[in-house]
């Protein structure tokens, strides 16, 4: 891949192939799907869809690197070192991955220099760090045993990742994995497969072969080749809800563990007595940032009933001032949508919230321009169990819905099938503790924004998914526990047919 232009554009590939056993797999013909510049509408790549046979390439390449000494037996050292070069490989080439994330996923590229790489390059650091400082189980209460527990590596992992944040996701994803000494095969969206194709391609300049793979294509031909696989051993998935299901039918079939991270509809609740500029800003951020594509946003906006008419209008007054445009230029604070297709599912929620009787407060059109632009968005709800406030919609689109108390508020807030993230504005110490503890999420964030902690548990409840990423969450998942049992003393047997 080019590197070092002035033109962003030339930073992309003209062609993305799989990745296999340290290598580029050559241009082969078969299926090709375009990538698209969402700023712009036009083709800048293409991608050669991975077919079962291709899977099974990657799959067998992951296996011998899982089964190689080299990796197998590679000290815990050796291991931390080669994920510190992975991070500092990917600071080395942060503007070169955050251009590519940008022409594919048309995140704003000075977020993603800020945000996303500067995270995908910590997932590494971090557990660099976190391998080293795991302490194991030992059981004595058996007066005559030892028992101990050991942490041994799964094999290999299928990682499945979305388009809305490829870096930052799919970077988790496989610094987990092979820091705890599994090796696996990624599959990104096909939509956004430029940044993760390099990403891949500098770790492999630092891992041996094998170790990380990469196919690309449809999910349901490469994906779902790949989750079926019998030799894949886990399976690692983020992305929309009925996917996740699918993923978990193909696990349950061949018994294999998965992960699967989903949507939400988080509540965002903003009480009278909370620093309401603070709320603000926090109510702006969460529900606009990265696009409105993510699945912690902050959608559903409940304001106490007396703030109600000042506080929207005030969001309101900052939404229309959103310089929505260009993602690859700095004054931008919110580019495209990803695709066409989904600025049209996006935009059909402006009728499905008049046909409900929700008033739109601003937005719900797209710019008159080329590439897939809307206006940020809001709409008031007459109810919180109107569409628009219990289906994903996935883009910068605020469904603000009133409530009386705390105790209106958390009925609301639980009546979702979603329970990825919460978000909670008050200045009342107790009320702070009791609503964020009663509402059934997998994270609370309380008078801030998404602080991403990565030491502690990430991870959703109900439809927002199963498992959870983090320091001990993310260990569990990526080893498998073996308890070994050895006499301490001279304990006699049973004698069979003595
Ligand atoms: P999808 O579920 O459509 O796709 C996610 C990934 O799965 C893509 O790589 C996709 O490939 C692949 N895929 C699709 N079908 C299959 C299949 N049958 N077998 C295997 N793989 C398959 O989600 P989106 O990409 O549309 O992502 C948006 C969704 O992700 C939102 O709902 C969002 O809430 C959720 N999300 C959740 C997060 C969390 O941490 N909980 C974080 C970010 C997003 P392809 O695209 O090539 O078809």
């Amino acid at each position: 891949m080019a590197t070092g232009t002035s033109n962003p554009f030339e930073l992309a590939p003209k062609l993305v192939t799989s990745f296999i056993d340290g290598a580029w797999v050559g241009d082969q013909g078969g299926y090709r799907i375009p990538t698209f510049y969402p700023g712009n509408g036009q083709i800048i790549s293409e991608l050669q869809e991975a077919d079962a046979n291709e899977v099974d390439r990657a799959v067998r390449s992951a296996r011998r690197a899982f089964n190689d000494p080299e990796w197998a037996g590679m000290a815990i050292e050796a291991r931390q070192a080669i994920l510190c070069r992975i991070a500092d490989a990917i600071d080395a080439n942060a503007y070169e991955l955050a251009t590519l994330e940008t022409l594919n996923a048309g995140i704003v590229r000075r977020d993603v220099l800020g945000r996303q790489v500067v995270r995908a390059a910590y997932n590494f650091r971090f557990f660099a760090e976190v391998i080293s400082q795991q302490p194991g189980q030992v059981w004595q209460q058996n007066k005559d045993y030892l028992t101990f527990v050991t942490r041994h590596p799964v094999g290999v992992a299928a990682l499945i990742a979305p388009w809305n944040s490829p870096l930052a996701l799919a970077s988790m994803k496989v610094a987990a994995a092979i820091a705890y000494g599994n090796t696996c095969v990624l599959k990104p969206s096909e939509q956004t497969p430029l940044s993760l194709a390099r990403m891949v391609e500098i770790i492999n300049g630092i891992t041996p072969p094998g170790v990380v793979n990469l196919v690309n294509g449809r999910g349901q031909i490469t994906g779902s080749a790949l989750v079926d696989h019998a030799d894949v051993d886990l399976i690692a998935f983020t992305g929309g809800t009925e996917t996740g299901r699918t993923i978990m039918q193909a696990a349950g079939r061949r018994l294999k563990p998965a992960a699967v991270e989903l949507g939400g509809k988080s509540a965002n609740i903003i009480f009278a007595d909370a620093d309401q500029e603070r709320a603000l800003d926090g109510a702006l951020v969460s529900i606009f940032s990265n696009n409105g594509q993510q699945c912690l946003a902050g959608s559903r906006i409940l304001v106490q009933d007396s703030i109600f008419d000042d506080f929207v209008g005030r969001f309101v007054e900052r939404a229309r001032k959103i310089k929505v445009g260009d993602p690859l230029s700095d004054e931008t604070e919110i580019g495209p949508i990803a695709s066409a297709r989904h600025r049209e599912h996006i935009l059909s929620y402006v009728d499905i919230a008049k046909s409900q009787g929700a008033t739109l407060l601003t937005g719900g059109r797209a710019l008159d321009r080329d590439g897939y632009f809307i206006e940020p968005t809001a709409v008031l709800a007459p109810s919180n169990s109107d569409r628009v406030c219990q289906e994903e919609i996935f883009g910068p689109f605020a469904s603000f819905v009133k409530f009386s108390d705390a105790e209106d508020a958390i009925r609301m807030a639980n009546e979702s099938q979603f329970g990825l993230v919460g978000y909670l504005w008050t200045q009342n110490v107790d009320k702070a503790l009791r609503v964020s503890q009663a509402i059934r999420t997998g994270l609370m964030w309380v008078n801030t924004p998404m602080v991403r902690e990565l030491r502690a548990p990430f991870g959703g409840v109900k439809d927002s998914g199963l498992g959870r990423d983090g320091a001990t969450s993310s260990m569990a998942f990526f080893t498998e526990e073996k308890t070994t049992t050895i006499p301490i003393a001279d304990v006699p047997l049973r004698k069979f047919g003595a």
